[in-house]
């Protein structure tokens, strides 16, 4: 097998610069908490491929059913000749997602393009035209997603113009806003759609319910059943994008049930196939259905190889009780975080739920963004095969993403190399 040493030499001539990668090292396998690299060394997993892998790489269940459906077809195209593997997928997202209600679900390739679907629904459902989105947002990469995300570099850096119509206010971040309650956050935020927007003319209200790329930013309770409460009031539609909190990352099916809301669009996709490429937009039957037939869809939408391992990883979520798998990692993680903390004063907060938790570090005694320190633990971390990611606007966060069928020793094992790391500073 090529070394990565020499499959990086081939990567620089032919791959885009663009397309970065966290590690120089190449895999060669990956399952359980762990992966390998064409070397042979061993890396602990905290990343999941950015919450992707929630029931592991290649889970048994998975791996068996995309072997299965692979032999009895691979492609025919959702809109020319349907197949039940695309209909019990949405049978499963109706069941899952929260809320009563009748529903209907339509599937897509990436998490972006669930979330400019869900925009277009939304649009055409209310006639409306402006979305709200909120500061640290991260929606995606395509033109319509960059502009709902927030952060320039490196998302938007040269590559406007961006679409119109989207209008961004303040999230609700008790570590940055002074620790304002989710109703003075909610009313803050409110007062500047009726403002700068019109309620009126809102189409939707777009948010995630943990932010993800934007710093595992965590609402203040009752933020996001304040703006569910106006957006009904208001006549706009309520996105919860659950791209990355979704399929039992916070010790739930959904994060929205964390906070007993109801959205009326949910857009999924990362945990949802066990690592291939799958989304949904979800929600309530009529506005769905106010679309005009054939007016949404795409060629791979719903593929039904990602179909058949979507079906077996909420499956594996069932059996192997991965929400509970999350709060046990929480348990587990936590306690270990926050004693890292006590010992760190460059540590400002320890924040996230379930298996979705983040380090931000300062510095200390202040609210000052450290990226500099983050990037430093993150290299240390590497160095020392551990898989760790960072995030935030500032670049100050580090975030732990676990698949959630991580063994106790290997959580151990990436919680001791992480408290090594910070021990390097
Ligand atoms: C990753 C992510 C997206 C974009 O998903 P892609 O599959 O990368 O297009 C959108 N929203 C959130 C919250 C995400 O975490």
């Amino acid at each position: 097998m090529a070394s990565s040493d020499d499959l990086h030499r081939r990567r620089s001539a032919v791959v885009a610069r663009g397309v970065s990668s966290m590690i120089p090292a190449y895999v060669s396998s990956a399952g359980g908490g762990t992966m390998t690299d064409v070397d042979g060394r061993e890396w602990i997993d905290f990343a999941a491929g950015i919450a992707v892998t929630n029931v592991g790489n290649s889970a048994p269940k998975v791996v068996a059913a995309i072997k299965e459906q692979v032999e009895r077809f691979t492609h025919t195209c959702f809109m020319i000749a349907p197949y039940e593997q695309y209909v019990a997928v949405c049978e499963e997202l109706a069941a899952l997602t929260p809320g009563d209600f009748e529903k209907r679900s339509a599937l897509f390739n990436s998490g972006a393009e669930a979330v400019e679907n869900a925009v277009k629904i939304a649009r055409h459902a209310t006639g409306r035209q402006a979305i709200v989105v909120f500061d640290h947002a991260y929606h995606g990469r395509t033109n319509l997603t960059m502009a709902l995300t927030a952060k320039v570099m490196p998302y938007k850096q040269g590559f406007g113009p961006f679409a119109p119509e989207i209008y961004r206010v303040p999230m609700s971040y008790p570590f940055r806003d002074g620790g304002r309650s989710g109703a003075d956050a909610a009313a803050y935020a409110i007062g500047q759609i009726e403002k700068h927007v019109g309620a009126s003319n809102v189409a939707a209200v777009l948010i995630e319910p943990v932010q993800g790329e934007g710093g595992f930013v965590v609402p203040a309770a009752g933020f996001l059943p304040a703006l569910a409460a106006w957006s009904k009031q208001a006549g706009a539609v309520f996105i919860a994008d659950e791209i990355q909190t979704g399929f039992c990352r916070t010790g739930s099916w959904f994060a929205s049930e964390d906070e007993g809301i109801e959205p009326d669009l949910i857009t999924t996709a990362k945990g949802i196939a066990g690592g291939l490429p799958l989304a949904a937009v979800t929600g309530r039957a009529e506005l769905m259905d106010a679309v005009h037939p054939g007016g949404l869809g795409g060629t791979y939408g719903g593929n039904p190889i990602a179909c058949a391992a979507a079906l077996a990883s909420i499956e594996t979520m069932r059996e192997l009780d991965l929400a509970g798998a999350a709060r046990h990692i929480e348990s587990v993680a936590r306690p270990r975080l926050e004693a890292l903390a006590a010992k760190h004063p460059i540590i400002g907060e320890i924040r996230g739920r379930g298996a979705m938790l983040a380090v931000e570090l300062v510095v200390p005694g202040s609210i000052e963004p450290d990226a500099a320190a983050t990037a430093a633990i993150a290299k240390a971390a590497h160095e020392s095969g551990l898989l760790l990611l960072t995030c935030g606007t500032y670049g100050n966060v580090i975030r732990l993403l676990p698949p959630l069928i991580i063994s106790d020793d290997e959580l151990d094992r990436g919680l001791t190399l992480l408290e090594q790391a910070f021990a390097t500073l």
